[in-house]
């Protein structure tokens, strides 16, 4: 007998009888003799809904009520899907975030998890009962305000709730069958991945592939939580997000064994994509000492979470430079007001922003001991006639920016130059609008 934390995304609860499926995988689990349970998201697209309905009653809503609307979203699943699975006569119960033990701190709409104490879904488990948990949300310790985990955050939930109870395994259901070679509706000849390592899935995550939330894999990696993400949709075993690389390969085996292990942990994991970036290019920069301190103390300061930043070797003749660097669109704003505050301060000339802009990353933690990587990628765009406008890389990944029009196709190119395409034909994506 396992104790098992599932999760299931907003797609998989779409409607009513969506939650009837899932209620019944559940109550599978549960009469197999497991401890179950389950986090769950917000019904489709409810969350964006529910956003948006907020942005037609106020440009600026207080964070504290934004926080309070969201998490109504989760509510409205877990307490259908608790009475979907009582009718199938194993008995569940449903709780907030702030039942079930999560604490956060006080940011409002990013909250980070301070503790989880579960009491209450211990004693769920122990009369037998199926504990369903508000994914996305907690409570914070110093007010007891109820604030969310940020977007995608009930896989936080999930993971954290699965650290907390110290479960077996925590399993992610969604509309795919797994975490892919790249997202499966814009390579269709995607494969999905048996296994990755923490590392390797924090990268991905980071450079905007969806199917895990980065906070998520963070917990997972730091509390060393197997997670199994799945598709809640058919019965195939997922993807296996656990250790680190060269787990496979045993210290005592021989050499020949070693090796062999080795090959077993492929060079390149996947390719990830996202969208939500822009590039601000602050121009005719005096290329003094200090200056790109200054500039992004500025930008800090606005709340930026900036990404990649390329400064330009100054003009001889002028002595200006130019720098750029991208930031989320949600961002721009704030920081352009920043910049143009300290325009007279830093002496620059213009100030030019560029929201068209995408990133695709390769991701491979093999790429440390493989040389030749950034040359077969640079080339694979080449090939497909798309310009780079900047890189970046890390020990395990290489990104670039293009334009935004040209990201779809950058995706395949990779994809296909790093031979990921599968043999067995397109992957299956089963639900989800992927809004
Ligand atoms: N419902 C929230 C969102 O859409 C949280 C989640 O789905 O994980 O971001
Ligand atoms: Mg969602």
């Amino acid at each position: 007998m396992a104790l098992v934390v599932q999760k299931y995304g907003g797609s998989s609860v779409a409607d009513a009888r969506s939650i009837k499926r899932v209620a019944k995988r559940i109550a599978e689990a549960r009469r197999a003799g497991n401890d179950v349970v389950v986090v769950v998201s917000a019904m489709g697209d409810t969350t964006d809904e529910l956003l948006d309905l907020a942005a037609d009653i106020s440009p600026k809503p207080p964070q504290r009520e934004m926080d309070i609307l969201l998490t109504a979203g989760e509510r409205i699943s877990m307490s259908l899907l608790a009475m979907a699975i009582d009718k199938l006569g194993v008995k569940a119960k449903s709780f907030t975030g702030q039942q079930a033990g999560l604490l956060t701190d006080a940011v409002h709409g990013k909250a980070r998890i301070v503790d989880v104490v579960p009491h209450r879904i211990r004693q769920t488990l122990e009369k037998g009962q199926v504990a369903i948990v508000a994914g996305f949300q907690g409570v914070n310790t110093g007010n007891n305000d109820v604030t969310t985990l940020g977007r995608g955050g009930s896989d936080t939930t999930a993971v954290a709730l699965a650290a907390g109870l110290d479960a077996d395994v925590c399993e992610i259901y969604t509309d795919v069958d797994g975490i892919f070679t790249a997202d499966p509706r814009i390579a269709p000849g995607a494969r999905k991945i048996d296994r990755v390592t923490y590392e390797e899935m924090l990268e991905l995550a980071a450079s905007g592939a969806k199917v895990l939330a980065l906070r998520a894999v963070e917990y997972a990696r730091r509390y060393d939580v197997p997670v199994h993400v799945r598709s809640s949709f058919s019965g195939k075993p997922g993807t296996l997000v656990k250790g680190t690389h060269g787990d496979l390969i045993d210290p005592n085996a021989s050499s020949e064994e070693q090796e062999e292990a080795a090959m077993e942990d492929p060079i390149i994991s996947g390719v990830a994509h996202d969208r939500s970036e822009a590039k601000i290019t602050i121009v005719g920069v005096p290329d003094t000492l200090g200056q790109a301190a200054r500039i992004f103390e500025v930008v800090a300061a606005a709340g930026a979470n900036i990404d990649m930043i390329v400064q330009n070797v100054s003009a001889a003749a002028t002595g200006l430079t130019d720098i750029s660097f991208t930031l989320p669109h949600g961002d721009i704003r704030s920081t352009v007001a920043a910049l143009n505050a300290v325009k007279s301060e830093l002496k620059f000339d213009d100030l030019q922003v560029d929201d068209e802009i995408g990133k695709v990353s390769l991701v491979g933690a093999g790429m440390k001991s493989h040389p030749g990587i950034s040359a077969r990628l640079f080339g694979a765009l080449r090939d497909a006639g798309i310009n780079i406008e900047m890189i970046s890389t890390s020990e395990i990944r290489i990104s670039v920016v293009t334009r935004a029009d040209n990201l779809d196709d950058a995706v395949r190119a990779i994809h296909t130059a790093f031979e990921l395409d599968s043999a067995e034909g397109e992957a299956v994506v089963y639900a989800g609008t992927g809004r």
